[in-house]
């Protein structure tokens, strides 16, 4: 899996006449083995770990390209801070987001994929991508 993300950044870097540095490659390899939502100062101390001479310049600029190839997706939990988690090799998931202690509970479900996908085409609207949150208690707070 990890080499199918290198694999499709390294095609995007080219695209950008970038390179798949070792420091790029290294911050691919952290964010991918990153358990669940992680924000950019998580992955530059993760990053730094792997590798000390990683720079915080270096970490964010990779952060947003890994963003733009949609190997990450960037998300806002309503607290206003960006997470990001891994996007490529998984199937598409939402979330259920507690307002109190901030845990995060993730979803799969096809019925309501497929009213959104109903809803768009009664509008001739073409979905690029979505992102459902719903917000409230979870079970330990509520
Ligand atoms: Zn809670
Ligand atoms: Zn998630």
């Amino acid at each position: 899996m990890l080499k199918e993300a290198e694999k499709t950044f390294s095609d995007f870097l080219e695209k950008k006449d970038l390179k798949l540095t070792s420091q790029r490659r290294t911050i691919l390899r952290v964010a991918f083995e990153a358990e669940g939502h992680f924000s950019a100062e998580a992955l530059l101390s993760l990053s730094k770990k792997a590798d000390s001479t990683i720079s915080k310049a270096t970490v964010y600029r990779t952060l947003a390209l890994l963003k733009e190839s949609q190997i990450l997706e960037e998300q806002d939990f309503g607290d206003g801070k960006k997470v990001y988690e891994r996007a490529q090799g998984r199937k598409h998931h939402d979330h259920l987001i507690c307002i109190r202690c901030g845990k995060i509970i993730e979803f799969e479900n096809e019925p309501i994929e497929r009213l959104q996908n109903a809803e768009a085409q009664k509008h001739r609207f073409k979905i690029v991508y979505h992102s459902l949150k719903l917000f409230g208690f979870c079970n330990s707070c509520g």
